[in-house]
């Protein structure tokens, strides 16, 4: 299971219609909200769907950014 912190940049697998796959996250929690960074809408989406929508994460904002890392290979 991924590990997602405020402030991450992740790639959906779905693109915007907007043209842009990367979102950031400025939510967390049972709901997860997202902010296109093509044209700024912010969605909710259910966490689980959330999971399966992300192909990547493109930017970690944590500051323990290694141990997340290993956590995850
Ligand atoms: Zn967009």
């Amino acid at each position: 299971m991924k590990v997602f912190n405020l402030g991450d940049i992740v790639e959906m697998k779905k693109i915007h219609p907007c043209g842009s796959k990367n979102w950031e996250i400025i939510r967390l929690g049972a709901d997860i909200k997202i902010k296109c960074l093509g044209c700024g809408r912010i969605v909710m989406l259910p966490r689980i769907k959330f999971d399966s929508g992300v192909r990547k994460i493109i930017k970690n904002n944590a500051l323990n950014k290694e141990s997340i890392l290993k956590k995850e290979e």
